[in-house]
């Protein structure tokens, strides 16, 4: 008898320390001590207006630098942190990093605005709207200077009229992130209060190649303009893509052609490259 309680006992013990091993390197808490650690930073993409020249927008994306050099992208993380209930905290952090980098710029620059990317799970959160309240409204930063994108898939599953709704109540604009990637439910896409749509970059890869894609493209751009949505291109590249789109008016645009994502204070300076201004003044009349 006393052997095999022994046994038992081991086996107890090599249980604990596994599940204390799988709890030590998961990946949830890692997020959890770079968060509590200050370990994420923001870069800034900017949003081209080809109707004035300028950057009118700045989408906030999240990295992870790690001690070696490297950097985790969000693609890698994001899923991690929701999946481990941590997105919550990630987003009001978003909010803190972007007030603290931008909140005094925002303040003296009523036309520029930032993009937010949230989950589904942000939108009825009562902390979320607090960190709204504290690093938005609370450092002068106008609502309107901020615009809340949630991927169509995600929005259209929560069903989350009544949030979005709301955030636009307060003055937050609402914009569909990587439109064209979820289910086409176009009576929900009605129903959901929206102030805009970024077009994903599946689809702007495509535009003016001549295929299936370029015409779908054309005829969400179509839909987007009947429900007087507001258009974004992503991942603008080339310059024919960006003279396809100014042929369909759509002046608002994001991607590798204009910039990548830079750090705050090099956003605060940055300036459309040339090559960018030259081409759109050889195309009379379109902007
Ligand atoms: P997204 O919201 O669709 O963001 C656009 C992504 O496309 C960014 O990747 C951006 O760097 C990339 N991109 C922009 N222009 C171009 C282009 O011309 N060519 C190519 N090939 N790529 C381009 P990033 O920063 O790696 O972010 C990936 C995704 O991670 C984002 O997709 C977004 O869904 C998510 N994400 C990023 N930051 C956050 C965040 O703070 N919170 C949440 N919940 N998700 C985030
Ligand atoms: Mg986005
Ligand atoms: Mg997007
Ligand atoms: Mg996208």
């Amino acid at each position: 008898a006393c052997a095999a309680s022994g046994a038992a006992g081991g086996l107890l013990l090599v249980w604990l320390a596994f599940r204390w091993m799988r709890w030590r390197y998961s990946p949830g808490r890692q997020i959890r001590l770079a968060l509590d650690h200050n370990e994420f930073v923001l870069r800034y993409q900017p949003i081209y207006d080809a109707a004035t020249g300028r950057y009118i927008a700045a989408e906030a994306l999240l990295r992870w630098p790690q001690p070696d050099g490297s950097t985790i992208a969000p693609d890698r993380f994001i899923p991690v942190a929701e999946e481990a209930g941590l997105i919550g905290a990630v987003t009001r952090n978003v909010l803190r990093l972007m007030s603290q980098d931008l909140g005094a710029w925002l303040v003296q620059q009523r036309d520029f605005s930032i993009e937010i990317n949230v989950s589904p799970e942000d939108l009825d959160d009562p902390l979320f709207y607090g960190a709204l309240d504290e690093f938005v409204v609370g450092k002068g930063i106008l609502p309107r200077q901020i615009s809340l994108e949630i991927t169509e898939r995600r929005l259209i599953e929560a069903n989350a009229g009544d949030c979005t709704r709301r955030l636009r109540a307060l003055g937050y604009q609402v914009l569909i992130d990587d439109f064209g990637t979820g289910y086409a439910n176009l009576d929900n896409l009605d129903a959901l209060s929206l102030d805009g749509v970024k077009i994903d970059r599946s689809f702007t890869v495509h535009l003016g190649d001549g295929s299936a894609r370029s015409r779908i493209t054309q005829a969400m751009i179509e839909l987007a303009r009947r429900l007087d949505l507001d258009l974004i291109a992503e991942g603008v590249e080339t310059v024919p893509q960006m003279h396809n789109l100014l042929y369909q008016n759509v002046t608002h645009m994001q991607g590798f052609l204009f910039a990548q994502a830079v750090s705050a204070n090099e956003l605060q300076t940055l300036r459309p490259p040339a090559i960018v201004a030259i081409r759109q003044m050889q195309m009379s009349g379109w902007a």
